[in-house]
């Protein structure tokens, strides 16, 4: 199977793209995003370095999320992976491939995701996450059958602190100063796809299992 990078703006539909991935695909799913929430909700050291800046829609500082990654990849036991919001700039983009490099791998598909800047707005605000699994559901787009509680498991659902408005348009802001760029880069190093991520999730997961066929 294909080694992905997943990338695109916030509320593109990364998230739900990785969980169908490991799911249906078997896929080992690196998230910087949930990897720093889980930090945050454990008080470790990382996770009270990285509050202030994802409060305010910034990115965290490269070297603690490049170290975050090259932790992470230690843990792929042989599995194919997808990178869910990382890299999110040149200098993380340089220093994946030499993570990688050391270990023998490689990505072989950087998969963009392409939304509109309004519905991504309408996608984030209204988007509520289980506080107990992870899941994740949209007030309109996808309610649960209660409103509130996981379908999955009964757990409560809340608004991510970054899913309000002012903090989505500053997430907008650093996207397309810092990550934006990266369609270049991956262009340059010739992994690069883009697929529209406006449709319905099962769309654009199907047209991402043909690429990886
Ligand atoms: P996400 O769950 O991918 O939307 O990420 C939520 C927040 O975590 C972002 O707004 C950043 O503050 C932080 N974050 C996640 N991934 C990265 C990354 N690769 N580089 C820097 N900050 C990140």
């Amino acid at each position: 199977m294909k080694n992905l990078v997943l990338f695109g703006p916030p509320g593109a539909g990364k998230g739900t793209q990785s969980a169908l991935l490991v799911k249906q695909c078997n896929y080992f799913q690196i998230s910087t995003g949930d990897l720093l929430r889980s930090a945050i909700k454990e008080k470790t050291k990382l996770g009270m370095e990285a509050q202030s800046y994802m409060d305010k829609g910034a990115l965290v500082p490269d070297d603690l999320v490049i170290n975050l990654v090259d932790e992470v990849l230690s843990k792929l036991n042989g599995k194919s992976f997808i990178l869910d919001g990382f890299p999110r700039t040149k200098a993380q983009a340089i220093a994946l491939d030499q993570l990688l490099l050391n270990r023998k791998l490689k990505i072989d598909l950087a998969v963009f995701l392409e939304v509109e800047n309004k519905k991504l707005v309408m996608r984030l605000s209204g988007r509520r996450v289980c506080q107990t699994c992870g899941a994740v559901f949209h007030i309109q787009n996808m309610p649960p059958s209660v409103s509130g509680v996981c379908d999955n498991c009964g757990g409560l659902l809340v608004q991510r602190p970054d899913d309000v408005e002012n903090v989505i348009e500053e997430r907008l802001r650093t996207y397309a100063a810092n990550t934006a760029p990266l369609r270049d880069f991956f262009k340059e190093s010739g992994v690069y796809v883009e697929i529209k991520g406006d449709n319905s999730a099962e769309l654009v997961f199907g047209k991402i299992l043909e690429l990886i066929k």
